[in-house]
């Protein structure tokens, strides 16, 4: 008989033939605890895993969370929802996005919470019959979603309505990464007005339900808040948004997510030859060249192509040379000792003393590691490390 780790290295050998996702558990078991420990106490964490979990793979990152005591979760739709209730996740899970009034039914079959996105939206939801509960939405001023912050009435009557389960009331900031005055000003500006929208609900005689305000921006710069949810995601894999970010609160989070593949081909070329589509790279000496089978499909950006992105093997930097293809890149390796076929690239994480985080590449890029990170390829294997 084999052992259960022998086991689960060979089940890893097999799935670690091309590229894959190395998720850290115990990282992420670490940014739980980091979290709530700078929330108050009364406070829950509520986990945000819409996107795929931001890539890192939702059913694996909400079955462990609910494992180690996360009981509230937020997704963007309903069909993500469902998907976690199908995989036996448990508590509460909000719905952050629109859901078309006529699916009320696996609204309530699945137990999932609605976010009610202004009155209208409440009224059509109420009338299918079917018994949904909801959280009111409060727009203090970012004008995606939610009720307009002076009008308290509309927001009152949505607790008398008959289908309608109102169990919370949140509002989203929408500057809350910036330590810039105008920003905090603005950002302030919005907490007032979502508590002033609560007293005038109170002042109807509305009994108040969970209220939520801060993601993982608004807890790291706004602690102080005093909310029943804090709504994390980016935080809870570890990182920032950006790399130059600071905020007022710095916490120890540690990243979750790596993403691998294996060298399945080292070819020689003579310096004058070209690599990949369009000749995009023409060798200026006699080169080692190295083909990984990871490529856009797999969320690694084409606009990383020829030398903007490099990934690390055996501790060493190697660029990336030529397009990007679907579903190959081709590294150069001539500087680097000893790489053989087999070895393993690390394109996000860390390897020796090389680290490449997410944030980084997705700056380098022009975006945040939130898009870099939810776009992660469907098809990449899941590791747990
Ligand atoms: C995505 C989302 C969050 C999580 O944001 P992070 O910055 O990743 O923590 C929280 N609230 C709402 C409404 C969201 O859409």
């Amino acid at each position: 008989m084999m052992k259960m780790t022998e086991l689960k290295k060979e089940k890893n050998s097999v799935y670690t033939d091309r590229a894959y996702l190395e998720i850290n558990l115990n990282n992420l078991k670490h940014n739980v605890m980091v979290l709530k420990n700078a929330m108050p106490p009364q406070c829950e964490l509520m986990a945000v895993v819409k996107a795929d979990a931001y890539g890192h793979g939702a059913f694996e990152i909400a079955t462990y969370m609910n494992r180690i005591g996360v009981k509230a979760f937020a997704v963007a739709t309903i069909d993500e929802g469902i998907e976690l209730r199908r995989a036996g996740i448990s508590g509460e899970i909000l719905i952050l996005g629109y859901t078309a009034p006529a699916r009320a039914k696996e609204l309530h079959r699945y137990d999932l919470t609605q976010t009610l996105i202004n009155y209208e939206y409440a009224l059509g939801l109420n009338k299918q019959g079917y018994r949904v509960k909801a959280h009111i939405k409060v727009d203090t001023g970012m004008h995606r979603l939610g009720f307009d912050d002076e009008d308290a009435e509309s927001a009152a009557a949505v607790f008398s309505l008959k289908h309608i389960k109102v169990s919370g009331i949140y509002t989203h900031l929408c500057a809350a990464d910036s330590l810039d005055k105008k920003d905090i000003c603005f950002t302030n500006r919005q907490i007032q007005s979502f508590y002033q929208m609560i007293k005038r609900l109170e002042e109807r005689g509305i009994n108040i339900p969970k209220v939520h305000i801060q993601s993982s921006y608004g807890l790291l710069n706004y602690p102080e808040l005093r909310c029943d949810y804090v709504r994390a995601g980016i935080a809870l894999y570890g990182v920032l948004s950006s790399p130059d970010d600071t905020t007022k609160l710095q916490l120890d989070l540690r990243p979750v997510l790596s993403l691998k593949a294996k060298v399945i081909l080292l070819r020689e070329i003579e310096k004058g030859d070209s690599v990949g589509y369009g000749r995009a790279f023409v060798a200026d000496r006699d080169s080692l060249i190295a083909i990984l089978p990871i490529g856009y499909a797999d969320g690694y950006p084409r606009s990383l192509s020829c030398g903007k992105g490099y990934v690390i093997i055996n501790g060493h930097k190697a660029p990336v040379v030529g397009k990007i293809c679907m579903d190959q890149l081709a590294v150069d390796v001539t500087d680097l000792p000893d790489v053989k076929i087999g070895a393993i690239a690390t394109v996000i994480g860390q390897d020796g003393k090389e680290e490449i985080t997410a944030p980084v590449v997705a700056d380098n890029l022009g975006s945040i590691a939130n898009e870099l990170l939810c776009r992660m390829g469907r098809r990449l294997k899941i590791i747990i490390a």
